[in-house]
């Protein structure tokens, strides 16, 4: 049906128009008095009463459908002006009123602007509401459509009385028979809970309100029958509802004589929306119903029309229709399962316009001119000789990839995904050789200062040992480096006299220069923005776009890697270096502080080192960093003889870094640490990692901690300290003690967080933030959605010949997966 209002605005434009320009001209035509006169004339009789007439009769037919006001209130206005011409006397003014009114909706994305307005252009929605709505991120018309109901609440079958039970969801229709004000004192506060015996020839039931009692009182009066609907609990010897939702209903007698169930209609199933604080469901229903009325008509389907048929879904209005008032014979389970044609058709658009914006991103980087290096020169198999140890197969293959995409001359996309201690530092090494043989530059960009400098060092030593053969000027550049040093560092990237830059995103901050940027590595640990990402490998100043590589040592669960990266090529280090010995997790709970002293003390007589972990998250950071310094100091003492180091993100730039050579260099064998360690710290000597409040970190973040030890061949040790728990996160950590492949981890928490929480960095723009789709529930329709889009943009790469699509795919996902070169 959303379809037909479309066609209908359209016709409407296309004849209105010209009503209103033979309008024009015939009023000119009367105003002057030469040759556009007869032009004028000819117009205006160029249009039959016939056109005139379809035209009025078609504007009659759209008002009288459920519209938006203000939609509603322009085509009245139309309606009139149309009206108010008389034969014979053309008047310009007129004219000109009727073509700007009917200008806007012949205008691409008139619908989409009707559909984005605030909330508060909505009847009932105020200030005071539509600010309780934006706090739950819903702002605009549209948010409001597609808040699906999160479940369904089946009323189809109304109980009696005696038949309702404790802990259950109920609905029945009852009596009022008692009502009563009863005054309480809780917590020293003053209060009046209204409350309501209400009953059947069976038995009877109490209601209770503690808030809101004044309004409800209106409704539930002695002697009225209610629907009843709400959860059943115990209370005493009885049973009550707080809360219920409650509907007056004619009583059984009236509503026989009447034959009508009342306006109540209780054998419906209600869906449940997630409701703002302090709105009653009821009211958010409705408000969501006038929406769906109103606008419901507006919303286009972007889905291409063979595959609605092939899996015969609903139009989007209906869909949205079926959903919010879902007819009495619905099946709930498979509603509340978003597995209904209804839900597949949402959950499919939304998936569509994702996937058609990765493929666009994606056709337009394999299209962007590159640079192409002669990645046939043998520095990088001479390198690689250089290297203090033999490749894996797995590296050797992935260097392969890397420099073949290289020696091409449209920019390379990348991601390598790599468990911790994968050899990745390598990798980047030699393509950078690669690169450098040719005269170009290379940069890699770490999420935080710390790791940079770690990178750093580690390259620096990779590379001095490798002499000669290794042959990379590197430097590094972080945003607290002295500011001479980044004068400096900047001075050089500028002459072409580093190689390799370091970084943090001071790499992409201000205007750096580099003679001859090729290669832009980003070692993301899923901290990066999908923007900084992009800025990194933005066209240099000659046009040209370096190659892109992204690295992650996050093992990505298939699923989602593909939406995430869906315009990435993907190189997997599916094979760690010889010689490692699995690590021995061990999971204790707070009070079991003695067992890890214990532990500590045994790894310090093998003279083997520590790390001590401890979450720093942002809101409780002052707490959390003082739990740190304290259990230093604990350690300290109990170990008097070995130097305890900590580091965490205050510290001074060049006092951390102090701290973690110490550590390197097994000048002190504990390092007490915020998460700033957790990925990229290579100290071959550590064989314990304690974990602290365990149950605070995600899998893949636990499983990165835990790569960090037994690095140097002795068989490495990794504690998890749980200090209270969730179901969830019992799981996360027992998951941790059965594997330690990071893919199988991977997989676990995905399945136990949901994709939402898996990569624990919402804010940082990583995950699209889907409304109704979730990543993981509809893996296959993710599967389903790229197909159709990459076919769709292999054809039509901007898709210019579907430009709503265009717009809406621009719409949706343009800021957030930087479609800003899509044009
Ligand atoms: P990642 O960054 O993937 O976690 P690194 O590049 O830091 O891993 O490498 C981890 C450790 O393994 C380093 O100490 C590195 O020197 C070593 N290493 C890398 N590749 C090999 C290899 N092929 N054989 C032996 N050791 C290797
Ligand atoms: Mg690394």
């Amino acid at each position: 049906m959303s379809d037909t209002l479309y066609a209908e605005i359209d016709a409407l434009h296309r004849a209105v128009t010209a009503i209103g320009r033979a309008e024009e001209a015939a009023a000119k035509g009367l105003g002057e008095s030469k040759p556009p006169r007869a032009a004028g004339k000819a117009v205006a009789a160029k249009l039959p009463a016939k056109v005139e007439a379809a035209a009025l009769e078609r504007l009659e037919r759209i008002l009288d459908r459920t519209l938006p006001k203000d939609l509603r209130g322009r085509l009245a206005k139309l309606q009139k002006r149309l009206g108010a011409r008389k034969a014979g006397k053309p008047r310009a003014d007129l004219a000109r009123e009727i073509l700007e009114l009917i200008d806007p909706l012949g205008r691409a994305g008139w619908s989409d602007e009707l559909l984005g307005r605030s909330l508060a252009a909505l009847p009932g929605v105020g200030p005071k509401r539509a600010d309780g709505f934006a706090r739950r991120g819903l702002e605009r018309v549209s948010d409001l459509l597609f808040m699906l109901p999160i479940r369904y609440e089946d009323r189809r079958r109304v109980s009696g009385v005696g038949d309702i039970k404790v802990g259950q969801n109920a609905t029945f229709v009852a009596e009022v028979k008692v009502v009563d004000w009863v005054s309480t004192r809780r917590g020293g506060r003053f209060g009046k809970i209204f409350q309501a015996v209400v009953g059947d020839d069976d038995a009877i039931v109490t209601l209770k309100w503690f808030r809101g009692g004044e309004s409800i009182a209106k409704a539930v009066v002695k002697g009225r029958w209610l629907l009843i609907s709400g959860d059943v609990r115990r209370y005493r010897f009885s049973k009550e509802l707080i809360h219920p939702e409650v509907e007056v209903v004619p009583s059984p007698v009236d509503a026989e004589a009447g034959g009508s169930a009342g306006r109540a209609e209780p054998g419906r199933v209600v869906p449940i929306f997630p409701a703002p604080e302090g709105m009653n469901p009821r009211t958010l229903r409705g408000l969501i119903g006038q929406a769906v009325d109103a606008h419901g008509d507006l919303v286009q389907g972007h889905l291409p029309a063979w595959l609605v048929e092939e899996r015969g879904l609903p139009s989007v209005a209906a869909a949205l229709e079926m959903l919010h008032r879902p007819d009495a014979g619905i099946d709930v389970d498979q509603y509340e399962a978003f597995a209904s044609p209804a839900h597949e058709r949402l959950v499919l658009e939304e998936l569509y316009l994702l996937e058609l914006g990765l493929a666009m991103r994606r056709s337009q980087a394999t299209q962007r001119p590159g640079i192409a290096i002669d990645s046939t020169r043998p520095e990088s198999r001479t390198a690689a000789k250089a290297l203090p140890f033999k490749l894996t197969k797995a590296q050797a293959r992935v260097v392969g990839e890397i420099l073949a995409d290289l020696g091409r001359p449209h920019p390379m996309n990348r991601l390598v995904q790599g468990d911790v201690g994968s050899g990745k530092t390598a990798v980047a090494i030699l393509a950078a050789v690669g690169v450098a043989a040719c005269g170009g530059q290379t940069a890699l960009m770490a999420p935080t200062e710390l790791l940079a400098e770690q990178h750093f060092r580690t390259l620096t030593n990779m590379i001095e040992s490798g002499g000669e053969g290794i042959p990379l000027r590197v430097g590094l550049l972080t945003a607290s480096l002295p500011r001479a040093e980044i004068k400096r560092v900047r001075g050089l990237l500028a002459m072409g006299e580093i190689d390799f830059v370091v970084g943090t995103h001071a790499l992409v901050a201000g205007e750096i220069e580099f003679k001859d940027l090729v290669l832009a590595i980003v070692d993301e640990q899923h901290r990066f923005g999908v923007m900084q990402r992009a800025a990194l490998s933005a066209a240099r100043p000659d046009g040209r776009f370096p190659h892109h590589l992204v690295m992650t040592a996050t093992p990505i669960p298939r699923s989602l890697a593909m939406t995430l990266y869906g315009e990435l090529d993907l190189s997997v280090i599916d094979e760690l270096p010889p010689g490692r010995k699995p690590i021995e997790t061990i999971l204790l709970r707070a009070g079991e502080g003695q067992r890890v002293m214990d532990l500590i003390s045994e790894t310090l007589t093998r003279n083997e080192q520590v790390y001590v972990v401890y979450p720093l998250v942002e809101e409780s950071e002052k707490m959390d960093l003082r739990s740190a310094i304290e259990s230093s100091e604990r350690i300290a003492r109990a170990f008097p003889e070995h130097r305890v180091d900590l580091v965490h993100g205050r510290l001074e730039t060049l006092e951390r870094q102090q701290a973690m050579e110490r550590f390197a260099r097994g000048e002190s064998s504990i390092l007490v640490a915020t998460t700033v360690i957790e990925v990229g710290v290579d100290v071959p000597g550590a064989t314990l990692m304690v974990i602290e409040h365990a149950e605070r970190f995600g899998l893949a973040q636990l499983h990165q901690l835990r790569g960090r030890v037994g690095r140097g061949g002795e068989r490495g040790r990794c504690v998890l300290v749980a200090r209270g728990s969730s179901e969830k996160s019992e799981a996360r950590l027992r998951a941790m003690t059965k594997t330690v492949d990071g893919f199988r981890i991977a997989d676990a928490d995905l399945e136990i967080r949901g994709p939402g929480d898996f990569l624990g960095t919402k804010q940082s723009g990583h995950l699209p933030e889907l409304r109704i789709a979730d990543l993981l529930r509809d893996v296959l329709l993710v599967a389903v959605a790229r197909n159709v889009a990459r076919g769709e943009i292999d054809e039509d790469p901007k898709l210019s010949k579907l430009p709503a699509t265009r717009r809406a795919v621009k719409a949706r996902w343009g800021k957030r997966i930087d479609l800003s070169g899509v044009g």
